[in-house]
C-alpha cells in the first residue's frame, strides 16, 4: 500500500535519511523508534511531503508521490499528521478547528460535515466538548481535537510524530486509547514514539533508525527483546 524506496533526505551536509526502504501494509501500525536526531520526523514530514526528497520514491497505491511535478496537495488529504503540538486554532472552537479543512477542501457545508464529525467526537470522549476554545481544554482533550481533525479529512494513512511528548503523563493514556482504537477500525499508521511500553504492546510493527538508517525492524517481540543489532541493544538499554 505505502511504500518508501531508498529515501534520501540532506540538509546542507548533513544526511539525515540514508536510503530509507519500508513497506506498510493497509491496516498496519508501525512504530518508528531512535534517538533523538535519527531521522523519525524527518521521514514523517517526508511522507506527507512537508520535505522534497533528495532521492528514492514514496510509492502509495501504484503512483510515486514524491515526484515533484505531482500537487503535493491532495495526496496530504490522502496522508494525515499530527505533531507533538496541537497547533489548533485558539480563536476558534473544537468543532470550528475540525470542520475548518474540510469546508475549505471539500467545499462541504457545516450542515452536511456535522453527522460526521459529531460522530468522531463521540468515538473519542468528547462529545460535550465540541464548543469549547482550545484553552478550555485539557492537553489530552486538545491532542485528541487535533486528531478529530485530521481524520475529519478522511485520511487513508495516518502519520504521528510524538503526539504524546508534550502531555502531562496522566493525559498520556487517552492519546494513546485513541490509537488502539483507530488501529482496531483497521487505519494504516506511522508513528515515531518515545512510549516503549506502548510499542511494544500495540504496534504490528517496530523501526530503529539510527543516523538516518534503519538498522533493525521486525515485531514488537523480538526487536524488544531479541535485538539482534549492537546500536538496538545501546538504545534500548537507554530508554528502558
Ligand atoms: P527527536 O527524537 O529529537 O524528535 P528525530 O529522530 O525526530 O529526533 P529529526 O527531527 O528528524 O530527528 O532530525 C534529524 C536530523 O536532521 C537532526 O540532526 C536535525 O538537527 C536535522 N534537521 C531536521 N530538520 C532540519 C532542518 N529543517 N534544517 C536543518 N537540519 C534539520
Ligand atoms: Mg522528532
Amino acid at each position: 500500500k505505502l511504500r518508501l524506496d531508498n529515501v534520501q533526505k540532506s540538509f546542507g551536509a548533513t544526511r539525515v535519511l540514508d536510503g530509507i526502504s519500508l513497506d506498510v501494509a493497509k491496516g498496519e501500525m508501525v512504530c518508528l523508534i531512535g534517538a533523538s536526531g535519527s531521522g523519525k520526523s524527518t521521514l514523517l514530514r517526508c511522507i506527507n511531503l512537508l520535505e522534497p526528497l533528495d532521492d528514492g520514491a514514496i510509492w502509495l497505491d501504484g503512483e510515486d508521490i514524491a515526484e515533484p511535478a505531482l500537487d503535493p496537495q491532495p495526496i496530504r488529504q490522502r496522508i494525515g499528521i499530527v505533531f507533538q503540538s496541537f497547533n489548533l486554532f485558539p480563536h476558534m472552537t473544537a468543532v470550528e478547528n475540525v470542520m475548518l479543512a474540510p469546508r475549505r477542501v471539500r467545499k462541504e457545508t457545516r450542515e452536511a460535515l456535522r453527522p460526521e464529525v459529531t460522530a468522531l467526537f463521540d468515538r473519542f470522549g468528547l462529545a460535550d466538548r465540541m464548543g469549547h476554545y482550545p484553552d478550555q481544554l485539557s492537553g489530552g482533550q486538545q491532542q485528541r481535537v487535533a486528531i478529530i481533525r485530521a481524520l475529519a479529512m478522511r485520511p487513508e494513512i495516518m502519520l504521528f510524530d510524538e503526539i504524546t511528548s508534550a502531555l502531562d503523563p496522566e493525559l498520556v493514556g487517552e492519546v494513546l486509547q485513541v490509537l488502539k482504537a483507530l488501529k482496531e477500525d483497521g487505519m494504516t499508521m506511522i508513528l515515531a514514539t518515545h512510549e516503549m511500553a506502548f510499542a511494544r504492546d500495540v504496534a504490528d510493527r517496530v523501526c530503529v533508525l539510527d543516523h538516518g538508517r534503519i538498522i533493525e525492524e521486525g515485531p514488537p517481540a523480538q526487536v524488544f527483546t531479541a535485538p539482534r543489532e549492537a546500536r538496538t541493544r545501546a538504545f534500548l538499554s537507554r530508554v528502558l
